[in-house]
């Protein structure tokens, strides 16, 4: 998955690679055992499923979030590869959301009204073992050639006014090579706004460049960041101060949550989400229900219980920090909010 990456690496500034998230990257664990033995769980009786098409890989900087010898921890669950994968649950598919049935015309997606999203990278940093993209053969990295066609066609859809890059992960793109996409799509007069939708920096802040921060501050877009986090441990400081920067530079930030047994399903967990989100200057947006993709079973939260923890999370804390708690219905006009499920 990020071998890709990885391998374009410049090689040529050994002091800048030791720092560099693309060196984080290459560090990233890959075998569940070592991971286990790092965080003193190797001895701890956890049943591991095996996977082939999509293998752990959990960066170090993620990992350090983890608290040390807790077989339960709420990061640690994310990307564990338990053998519950193996479980299959009625109602649980390989597509979901029905991707492979959307028109991927030129490399745009558009499901919804006024927005389309281009997939820029296949590959993300880390495997979410709840993703709906576990079973998609999406291509690893897209081409410059793919990414032109979508700039192409955006040009003749004068109807659409925002642009998501998504993925994957659209940040597993060089810094050069977003520059180089977000002028060619500021030069499209119909385009007011740009998203990104992320979770890179979340795994490891350092992708959060100066670089990066002057392509989105230069921007006549209007530009906004929605992250991915899902439990309050995944913030810390390092994060809330690049964060910072990006903010004060003008970047909107946003966050999406999935809701997840065992990780983020309770009231105190996700009040604490959302008051550390806006202590680092994010804004909780949507918590998702799981996608039923087969493998995350056990991830699955009942929509009763969402439910209330939704109207419990609307009495403790103020109206702005509540995020809309949505699922994605295949071919609705949006994501749909749980009290129309
Ligand atoms: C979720 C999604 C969007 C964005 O939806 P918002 O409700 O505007 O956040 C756009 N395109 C696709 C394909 C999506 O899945
Ligand atoms: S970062 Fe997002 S797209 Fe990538 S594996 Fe995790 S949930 Fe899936």
């Amino acid at each position: 998955m990020t071998e890709s990456a990885a391998s374009t690496n410049d090689t040529s500034d050994v002091l800048s690679i030791k720092t560099s998230w693309k060196n984080s990257l290459r560090l990233a664990y890959r075998d569940p055992y070592e991971l286990l033995q790092h965080l003193g769980l190797a001895n701890s009786h956890i049943q591991l499923a095996e996977t082939t098409n999509f293998p752990l890989l959990v960066p170090r900087e993620f990992v350090a979030k983890m608290v040390h010898g807790d077989p339960q921890d709420p990061l640690l669950r994310q990307v564990l590869p338990l053998v519950a994968e193996n479980n299959r649950a009625p109602g649980f598919v390989a597509d979901p959301n029905d991707e492979a049935s959307f028109h991927h015309q030129a490399g745009l997606i558009q499901k919804y009204a006024r927005r389309a999203l281009i997939i820029v990278s296949g590959g993300c940093a880390i495997n979410c073992r709840y993703c709906f993209r576990r079973h998609f053969p999406y291509e690893e990295a897209v081409g410059k050639a793919r990414l032109d066609e979508a700039v192409q066609s955006l040009a003749t859809s004068a109807d659409i006014s925002e642009v998501i890059l998504s993925g994957g992960d659209p940040l597993l793109l060089d810094d050069n090579r977003l520059d180089e996409l977000v002028q060619r799509i500021a030069e499209l007069k119909h385009i007011v706004r740009l998203r990104i939708h992320t979770r890179l920096p979340v795994t490891i802040p350092q992708r959060l460049t100066d670089a990066l921060q002057r392509t989105l501050s230069a921007s006549r877009l209007k530009v906004v960041v929605v992250l991915h986090v899902n439990h309050p441990n995944e913030l810390d400081a390092e994060l809330a101060a690049r964060l910072r920067n990006f903010h004060n530079a003008g970047v909107w930030l946003f966050n999406q949550s999935v809701l997840l047994r065992g990780v983020n399903d309770s009231v105190p967990t996700l009040a604490e989400l959302c008051e550390s989100l806006f202590d680092a200057n994010i804004i909780p947006y949507y918590v998702h229900l799981l996608d039923k993709v087969s493998g995350s079973h056990h991830f699955a939260v009942s929509l009763r219980k969402a439910r209330s923890l939704e109207t419990q999370l609307r009495a403790l804390l103020p109206g702005y920090l509540v995020p809309k708690f949505v699922h994605e219905v295949p071919h609705a006009e949006a994501k749909t909010p749980l009290h129309l499920l």
